[in-house]
């Protein structure tokens, strides 16, 4: 991707009158060489494959340590017998972003957006958004652009990656994508696009990448409901008009300095944070036992 800010991305919206999304696109046109129609074909394929994953859930399933499974249907029935304090929206958000980071888990397939661990975010927001919105599958679509655009952003300026940047580069990232993409079907312009990601990344800022084990289990699954729920509280505030103090370019690049302040025992080495808990080392030498 040829912008290495949302401030560019920005300012080709305002110069060539377009929408954040569909810079995105033509961005990714001029990248790959392909047509409109070829980009977006490719990216309906992935927004399907999203819901398919969703379709293929098995509430039985558990991941090979057995420590994971069951809890997506579990928060969907929590739901359905109106236990919940969140709403039907929220609700559902919250099943889904478990689902799929179960069925990672579980090895089932699923869309790496940004990374495995974090798979539940993008989709947990957006299928619902469709589902309970009604919204076009077009929408949907651009949406995906909005999120890809703050992802690849992101990618070039930071990290991605939990091995990198800790945990806020995963689930971080995934939830200022999927609060940049709500915002935008939410009605929000590009400014508003890149200020629902700020705070989503600002809420997580600092989040350490400890995995039990070494495995992607535990907190992976449920962190993906935090991201999420993060993403829309950020999306809403964007939208009701509130904005990040510290501009979205900024607070990408404070989280690749929180990033390499963090040691290494909370990237990816499955060594300290929840991991070093005398719990996660009881999980884990029960594991290799
Ligand atoms: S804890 Fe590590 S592996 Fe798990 S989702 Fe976060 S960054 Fe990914």
């Amino acid at each position: 991707m040829s912008f290495r800010s949302l401030a560019e991305i920005l300012n080709k919206c305002k110069k060539e009158d377009k929408p954040f999304w569909r810079v995105v696109l033509e961005d990714d046109m001029e990248e790959r060489l392909v047509t409109e129609e070829e980009s977006f074909e490719k990216m309906k394929q992935l927004y399907m494959a999203m819901k398919g994953a969703d379709i293929a859930y098995e509430e039985g399933l558990s991941s090979t340590s057995g420590l994971v499974g069951g809890d997506g249907a579990r928060m969907g029935r929590a739901l359905s017998e109106g236990k919940t304090l969140a709403g039907p929206f929220m609700g559902e958000v919250m099943s889904k972003a478990l689902k799929m980071g179960e069925s990672n888990a579980c090895m089932k397939k699923i869309v790496a957006a940004p990374t495995g661990g974090a798979c539940g975010v993008i989709p947990a927001v957006l299928l619902t958004y469709e589902e309970q919105f009604g919204a076009f599958l077009q929408q949907m679509i651009e949406a995906m652009y909005v999120a890809a655009g703050i992802g690849q952003v992101i990618a070039v300026r930071a990290f991605i990656s939990g091995a990198a940047g800790g945990c806020q580069a995963e689930i971080g990232s995934a939830s200022a994508m999927a609060a940049g993409a709500l915002a935008y079907l939410n009605g929000g312009d590009g400014e508003c696009i890149t200020h629902a990601a700020a705070m989503s990344l600002k809420n997580l800022m600092g989040l350490a990448c400890d995995t039990v084990a070494g495995l992607v289990e535990i907190p992976c699954v449920k962190r993906n409901v935090g991201g999420a729920v993060v993403a829309i509280s950020s999306a809403d505030m964007a939208v009701a008009g509130i904005r990040s103090q510290i501009p979205p370019d900024e607070v990408i690049d404070a989280m690749r300095e929180v990033g390499e302040s963090l040691p290494r025992t909370l990237r990816e080495t499955g060594e300290g944070g929840l991991a070093a808990t005398p719990r996660g080392i009881e999980i884990k030498n029960k594991l290799m036992s």
